[in-house]
């Protein structure tokens, strides 16, 4: 039986209507009410403007150490450097060898302590405490790769919604990938310990230190692109000829993950990251999660929720109690657009 199948068993009861009816357009005086209050406290009481601001913050926070570089001060340099050996990893995608690293991604780390032949306990006895709490939210508030996708997605386009069978074909593929990393990772670690990982080395190439990292886009923009020798005049365009076949594919592989989400949000995270299909095994049943009013609810009339997540989830196909949908990033979009009120935060 598959995912669907599954979740349209227990659907609520209006669910057999799967007709996207019109949207309730929310009055206009209470929309102003959300997004204006005239202070920074009312900005911040908004979820959305709350999110973007954590957003940001992560995204130089994730590479803050690059703010001792700048300042030149040994003192800054030391106490990032403090810092960043007492943070744990967090359920993202970042890695730790970026020049400028504060936090590393669990994935990132996972795949390389397999690659030496360890196993990482500690790595992953973090990322389950995590999950189990508050979900996939580092996904949706922490991520950089995320937050870029989520920016891009700002610009009012008309947003492509595959049909929920290409979708969930679709996500497959990040399990995919994610098994044939693993399996990868494991068999170089088992390699190098017995002495015999010269040949799969060969063979693997630039897959061979740590087997997404080629096709990972925090990998790219973050450890790649830091280390080229970019043109800083007309005189220095030449620099580009110097990049190389591989590394021109990363770059471009990174800016269609970027560009593509303008109309697809969050399609590397939905269908791509074998990272985040990890991590929402374990966030499926997380203590923090999105439920839903059956009184507010009118899931006959509305799917302003489901237009609005980011991860084209099907939101009025699950119970009112719980949406135990391992694709959800926490990111309360369909919260702060529901305009019932009906959207609920509910720990298990
Ligand atoms: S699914 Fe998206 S947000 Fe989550 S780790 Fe992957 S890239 Fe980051
Ligand atoms: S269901 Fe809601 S909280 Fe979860 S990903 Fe979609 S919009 Fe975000």
């Amino acid at each position: 039986m598959s995912e669907d199948d599954r979740k349209s068993k227990t659907a609520n009861p209006h669910e057999g209507n799967k007709t996207e009816q019109p949207t309730k357009k929310k009055p206009q005086s209470e929309k102003r009410m959300l997004i204006s209050g005239g202070t920074v406290f009312g900005l911040l009481l908004n979820i959305r403007m709350l999110r973007r601001i954590v957003q940001i913050f992560f995204l130089i926070v994730i590479n803050a150490y690059i703010l001792g570089v700048w300042f030149a001060n040994e003192a800054i340099v030391e106490f990032w450097k403090g810092l960043r050996n007492l943070l744990p990893t967090f359920p993202i995608i970042a890695p730790l060898e970026a020049p400028f690293a504060m936090i590393a991604g669990t994935f990132d780390t996972m795949q390389r302590e397999f690659t030496r032949g360890i196993f990482p306990f500690f790595t992953l006895g973090a990322m389950i405490i995590i999950l189990a709490v508050v979900g996939r939210a580092a996904c949706g508030w922490v991520c950089p790769i995320g937050t870029i996708q989520d920016f891009m997605t700002l610009p009012k386009r008309t947003k492509i919604r595959p049909a929920q069978n290409t979708e969930n074909d679709l996500r497959r593929v990040k399990a995919y990938i994610f098994f044939i990393v693993i399996i990868l990772a494991v068999w170089l670690g088992i390699s190098r310990i017995l002495g015999t990982a010269s040949t799969l080395e060969a063979i693997l190439g630039i897959f061979a230190r740590a087997p997404f990292d080629p096709l990972n886009p925090a990998y790219i923009i973050f450890v790649v692109a830091p280390g080229l020798n970019w043109p800083y005049d007309l005189n220095t365009l030449w620099y580009l000829q110097t990049f190389g076949p591989v590394v021109w594919a990363q770059l471009i592989f990174a800016i269609l993950i970027f560009v593509v989400s303008i109309w697809v949000p969050r399609w590397f995270c939905r269908w791509l990251c074998p990272a985040g299909w990890f991590y929402g095994v374990f966030s499926r049943s997380a203590i923090i999660g999105i439920g839903r009013s059956p009184a507010k609810c009118t899931p006959d009339k509305c799917n302003v929720c489901e237009t609005a997540c980011p991860m084209n989830i099907r939101i009025r196909t699950y119970p009112y109690q719980h949406m135990y949908s391992p694709d959800c990033i926490m990111c309360l979009e369909c919260k702060s657009r529901c305009p019932n009120d009906a959207i609920e935060i509910r720990l298990l």
